[in-house]
């Protein structure tokens, strides 16, 4: 008889996970910030409204092509995390759903006017400055000079020995490259790229992984946001994290609802929490490095300091433009990508 009621409860449990005794996950959100953060929100989520949601981490690029490719039939609510200008991309293909947040008004002035650029389609949750960082015990090993420019990295002592992500994918060097471009124009960046490209060991599909891959000593260099560098340094590891001497650019992270999601008012809720102190909180809760953007939230104590980097005025119009974006896509491709 014991046997037969144990044998009950795994078939029932078993048939709740398979969604037959259960009902399905109330959202479904595609996460674009590390795996870490991703987790520790979809607890807090789940924590506060008693719904069970699902949280897929994917890198930035991947997630728009998702989107645009299930636009006649959306399976994702909500995009949270990852490259702005990406969001508005996704804006301008009509692709997501306008939402009014509830703490717009607490929101800090660059991403109350990311949201006005959006058509209030997509709402900024974080700020973060591109860079790159170095493997301290390695470089002095190597005994190769310490960088601190861009230019510095098309030296040829580092050839094959530095990483960055593949701009397709990664939102995060889809930054780099329309970093690129608005420091030095458009030809003198390819220049630059195709100079870059022959110290470059490989293109990663995620834009952490160079951090991560020189964080261990895999790789010299990496190309990387700061405050993901941070977390890594956090961590323990020997990288030593540079602010570009010629300046750089960064990103706005944002969340958007996907048109047609299938739960509207849940989706909602979950931007409501996205955008709210609590919900802000659970990034430095879970060892991340960004600025959030809602004024009332508290600053991650070892946040790089953004108004003290010297910054391009980012353009995330022209950049989250999808005429822009691809064509600047091709070119890379054909000129740098298909060379590595
Ligand atoms: N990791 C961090 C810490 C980020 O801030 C972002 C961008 O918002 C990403 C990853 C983006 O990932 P990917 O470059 O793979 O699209």
């Amino acid at each position: 008889m014991r046997g037969i009621t144990a044998f009950s409860a795994v078939a029932a449990l078993w048939l709740a996970s398979t969604g037959t005794g259960m009902a399905a996950p109330s959202l479904t959100v595609l996460c674009g910030v590390d795996e870490m953060w991703c987790a520790a929100m979809k607890t807090a989520y789940e924590a506060k409204s008693g719904h069970e949601i699902s949280v897929t981490r994917k890198s930035t690029g991947d997630i728009l092509n998702q989107i645009r490719a299930e636009k006649a039939a959306p399976t994702v609510d909500v995009w949270w995390g990852g490259t702005g200008d990406t969001h508005l991309q996704a804006g301008s293909e009509n692709l997501l759903e306008p939402y009014q947040p509830a703490h717009e008004r607490d929101m800090l002035p660059w991403a109350q006017n990311f949201f006005a650029m959006s058509g209030g389609r997509s709402a900024g949750i974080y700020a973060g400055a591109l860079g790159f960082a170095y493997n301290a015990d390695l470089l002095r090993e190597l005994k190769l000079p310490a960088p601190t420019c861009w230019k510095d990295l098309t030296d040829t002592a580092y050839r094959g020995r530095i990483q960055s992500g593949n701009p397709n994918s990664s939102g995060t060097a889809f930054t780099t490259l329309a970093t690129l471009v608005q420091l030095f124009g458009e030809d003198e960046a390819f220049r630059y790229l195709a100079a870059l490209n022959r110290n470059i060991e490989r293109y990663t599909p995620s834009g952490s992984a160079p951090i991560k891959a020189a964080a261990r000593g895999e790789t010299l260099i990496g190309i990387s946001f700061m405050h993901d560098a941070v977390t890594q340094k956090q961590a323990g590891f020997p990288l030593v994290i540079v602010a570009p001497c010629e300046g750089t650019g960064y990103e706005i992270g944002a969340v958007s609802i996907v048109k047609g999601a299938r739960n509207i008012e849940e989706a909602k809720r979950f931007v409501d929490f996205a955008l709210s102190p609590e919900g802000q909180g659970t990034g430095a809760a879970s060892g991340q490095n960004q600025v959030p953007s809602n004024a009332k939230s508290s600053l991650p104590l070892a946040a790089p300091d953004i108004s003290m980097i010297k910054m391009v005025d980012y353009d995330f119009a022209t950049f989250g433009s999808p005429e822009e974006r691809n064509r600047l896509l091709r070119r890379f491709d054909a000129e740098i990508a298909a060379t590595n």
